[in-house]
């Protein structure tokens, strides 16, 4: 059974990167029937922030990706947390130490500082030069009942890495694989390698998705399963993501580069995940082929995802993130949601806070009434947290002093304006209140457009008479959703 995992560091906010990988995790996990767990890659204390873990979870919660172990879920490989599982990473170091493929290594920081200057300077690229391998037991003996603080490295073979397999990136040059390097440091904590080679054995995970700046470790990682003896998984790097204009994500321009700006601006978490998991969609096909309708999806369901999902259809080449298309499959996803009555009230729901603190006043805040609104008006909504400043002419009166309605009423002659007001009163005065319906109500008003000089004059005016000018949805319809009473009097009061 196929076993993935997600294994964020906490040290801050979750990225949008990161998402992106888990993304991808429960994609695989899901298609495959496997399993996937949150891993918690805490060793390195000094880069720790408080709260990160609970914005991880609260990040992957909003996205609906639900991992099958890990924190508070718990599970039968845990702890989840690397900082509670050091013991783990202590007898495996020893079992290394006793296979005489690790040592312990007694040189100071000076010393150490002096000897990488020195193979600086006669042009190595080493880090270290093995003093500490040459040691005799009895010597590591006597110091270690000396209490001489110590690390633990690995010892690394000569040889250059062997090439590898990647499921994204093929067969990449490996990078060399670094002089013995440190698995557990001098505060007896593992290094970042040891401990992400351990769990990964330890708990069973048979493929590793993860992003491209973990390329360069694989080598290392190689030699560590080796050192143990163990099988290694395989492995699968996501190429970086970038913003629209080729810079790294990481360097803030044009999107958010954490998921916390995506759930704070109101996006559709569906939407995000579409948007994450088709950039990038299709890129190793042949440019001569002929178009595949399947290579480049746009608007799909998590579910539609699972199932069409696969690393080989996935390009190894940076890709780049862009506004537009997010903008559009939120609108897509908006109105997916919008045709289903309870996604549609909880839509209703989720704005409620935002109505309220926006228009304390109006009566016009109820679910019903929002919900009926934000069908109304979607086509205006790029995200849902739009509607307070796309409807507010349905909750408070217009403000007849913007430009847009200032520039709406100045553009329709006098007489017109008059006569397309009152004419209008009339009307819908006489329509029977049981018909107050888009459709009636649009039957009622078209005549008096030949009496006004046409359509554009007389929409126009009820346009600036009962909307404020607002551009973009239908008069009739606003009629409907506003009311009788308010249609009639801010007509009357127009008028006056
Ligand atoms: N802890 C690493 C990170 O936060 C992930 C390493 C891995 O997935 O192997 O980037």
């Amino acid at each position: 059974l196929p076993r993935l995992r997600f294994a964020p560091s906490p040290t801050g906010s979750l990225h949008l990167g990161g998402l992106r990988t888990a993304l991808f995790n429960h994609l695989l996990a899901r298609k495959w029937g496997g399993k996937w767990l949150l891993r918690i890659e805490d060793t390195d204390q000094t880069r720790l922030v408080e709260g990160s873990v609970d914005e991880i979870r609260r990040g992957l919660e909003w996205a609906g990706l639900d991992y099958d172990e890990g924190p508070v879920v718990g599970g039968s490989h845990g702890p989840y947390y690397q900082a509670q599982r050091l013991d783990m990473y202590h007898s495996h170091a020893e079992d290394l130490l006793r296979k005489d493929r690790a040592y312990r290594c007694f040189c100071e920081p000076a010393q150490l500082a002096a000897t990488r200057l020195r193979l600086q300077q006669s042009g190595s690229m080493a880090g270290y030069d093995r003093t500490c391998r040459k040691l005799e037991p009895d010597d590591v003996k006597h110091r270690l009942s000396l209490h001489q603080p110590h690390c633990i490295r690995l010892s690394t073979p000569d040889e250059p890495p062997p090439s590898f397999a990647d499921l994204v990136f093929g067969n990449p040059s490996p990078h060399p694989v670094p002089v013995d390097p440190i698995i557990v440091k001098t505060d007896g904590f593992p290094t970042y390698h040891l401990a992400n080679v351990v769990d990964d054995h330890s708990m069973e995970i048979t493929h590793v998705l993860r992003g491209e700046e973990w390329l360069p470790s694989v080598p290392l990682h190689l030699t560590l399963y080796s050192a143990f003896g163990w099988e290694p998984p395989q492995f699968a790097h996501l190429p970086l993501l970038l913003n629209p204009d080729g810079s790294k994500m990481s360097k803030r321009t044009g999107v958010g580069a954490f998921v916390s700006e995506y759930m704070d601006k109101g996006w559709e978490p569906e939407a995000v995940l579409n948007w994450l998991a088709t950039a990038g969609w299709g890129g190793k096909r042949d440019p001569h082929a002929p178009p595949d309708p399947d290579a480049t999806p746009s608007y799909l369901t998590l579910k539609e995802l699972i199932a069409k999902f696969d690393l080989s259809n996935f390009t190894n080449r940076r890709t780049v993130l862009s506004p537009n298309m997010l903008l559009y499959l939120n609108k897509e996803h908006m109105q997916e949601k919008l045709s289903d009555p309870v996604e549609r009230r909880k839509m209703a729901e989720r704005i409620m806070p935002a109505m309220k603190a926006r228009f304390p006043d109006s009566p016009n805040v109820n679910v019903e009434y929002v919900e009926q609104v934000i069908v109304t008006l979607e086509s205006r909504l790029g995200v849902l947290p739009d509607l307070p400043a796309a409807a507010d002419y349905l909750f408070q009166e217009p403000d007849y002093n913007d430009p847009v309605a200032v520039k709406l009423r100045n553009s329709i002659p006098g007489e017109a304006y008059a006569t397309s007001l009152e004419a209008s009163l009339d009307a819908l005065n006489q329509l029977n209140p049981a018909n107050w319906k888009e459709a009636s109500i649009k039957q009622a008003l078209d005549p008096i457009s030949a009496q006004v000089g046409g359509m554009r004059q007389l929409m126009g005016s009820l346009r600036y008479a009962l909307l404020g000018g607002k551009p973009g949805v239908g008069i009739a319809l606003s009629c409907e959703l506003l009311g009788r009473e308010a249609v009639l009097r801010r007509l009357r009061e127009r008028i006056a």
